[in-house]
């Protein structure tokens, strides 16, 4: 039995393998994944034969031979299974429908206040639970359709259960998130913070095994990837650098600490510097527009909204010279709505760090993220983790 059991194990483990390289190596061969993975032939074929059987892989005609018959050219078929990714933020939602390959199919931006929202939880279910309703349509000929919903949320999270702990800027406490979206939509959902996400995204794209994701937007998350992996800490919620201290008597935060990185160098600080700045309170609406309509008042000229900026710049850049010496990471992403501001942060974020951090961090790169990291990020942890059997 317990010959048999592990035997089971055994081709599970290589078939996962075999699936894996196809993923990252494709278009690949029978051959070339017996001389890479190290497994005899037998055994690749017939771990080949089975995902073609169950439609994830397919034959795109022969390759070169090297002496004796051309090999059968393997790729994966992007159409055998669909993941939606979703990003919730404050005030906008995005979703994607994404393809075995990676590949985005579908991609939808929603004005989505939930600043404003009588309920936070209903307004997210029936958002969510709207958008799979019509990604279904595009996926009916698939044979293995929607395998799971990934949802990025801004805030702290167990992502082992889809328990929620805490959204701050919503006010949303222990919510067992994951299980009710569940009940609604009958498709496996995954849960994580959202600037995780974003690191993940980065991650798969650049293959830098150790980075920092800078979610910048309402609030401020970082996302850590260390050795290739997202870091959870022990009780899941690592990268809470937005609530670290930047001003020991500063304002007081909703975490109820005071003085926290978040309320020196996010939107609502970005709101707060052009209000005492004297523009109008009217103008400066949290909406999923408000960096737009700000970068181009900076790119007329106005000189409140230059000031704001670079006193903005100023806190982001000190809180990323903690967070790099803190963790000196290979790269650091800066992403969210703020990365829109990028023309009027780098700069400064660039020089905080070749003076304010210690000597062998200073030539750490820093780089804008593109504003759909996040999203697609959550579609990429559902292939990763319930197709890829990822950890
Ligand atoms: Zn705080």
């Amino acid at each position: 039995m317990a010959q048999s059991l592990d035997s089971t194990a055994m081709r599970q483990h290589n078939r996962t393998n075999v699936f894996r390289y196809i993923r990252d190596c494709a278009p690949t061969s029978r051959i070339e994944i017996s001389a890479a993975l190290e497994l005899n032939k037998a055994t690749v074929s017939s771990l080949v034969d089975e995902l073609l059987s169950e439609q994830y892989i397919r034959e795109i005609g022969f390759g070169e031979s090297r002496g004796g018959r051309k090999p059968v050219i393997l790729e994966l078929n992007p159409q055998a299974a669909y993941s939606i990714g979703i990003d919730i933020q404050i005030t906008h939602a995005s979703a994607v429908l994404s393809n075995l390959k990676g590949q985005v199919v579908v991609h939808r931006n929603t004005s989505l206040n939930l600043l404003e929202a009588a309920n936070v939880q209903q307004t997210l279910l029936d958002y969510i639970e709207n958008t799979v309703q019509e990604m279904n349509e595009f996926v009916k000929e698939s044979p293995h359709g929607i395998v799971g919903i990934g949802i990025a949320l801004p805030g702290m999270v167990n992502h082992h259960t889809g328990f929620v702990h805490y959204l701050p800027n919503l006010e949303v406490e222990r919510w067992d998130f994951a299980k009710e979206l569940e009940s609604r939509t009958h498709i496996p959902a995954l849960v994580d913070n959202d600037a995780n996400c974003g690191a993940l995204a980065q991650y798969r794209a650049s293959s830098v095994k150790d980075l920092v994701f800078i979610n910048a937007g309402i609030g401020i998350g970082v996302g850590i990837v260390a050795h290739g992996q997202i870091y959870r800490g022990g009780k899941g919620i690592a990268g809470e650098f937005g609530h670290s201290t930047i001003s020991a008597m500063g304002l007081q935060c909703h975490c109820g600490n005071y003085g926290c990185w978040e309320l020196y160098a996010s939107e609502r600080a970005l709101a707060r510097y052009l209000k005492e700045l004297g523009v109008n309170p009217k103008n400066l609406e949290l909406d999923k527009d408000f960096v737009q309509r700000a970068v181009k008042q900076a790119d007329a000229g106005d000189s409140a909204y230059l000031q704001a900026f670079k006193q903005l710049a100023m806190y982001l850049g000190i809180g990323i010279v903690n967070v790099i010496n803190g963790l000196n990471p290979g790269r650091v992403f800066l992403g969210g709505n703020l990365a829109i501001a990028g023309d009027y942060l780098m700069q400064d974020v660039k020089q905080s760090i070749a003076f304010r951090t210690v000597a062998v961090n200073r030539s750490t790169e820093v780089s804008l993220s593109s504003p759909d990291s996040i999203v697609l990020g959550a579609a990429n942890l559902v292939m990763s983790k319930l197709v890829f059997a990822e950890p």
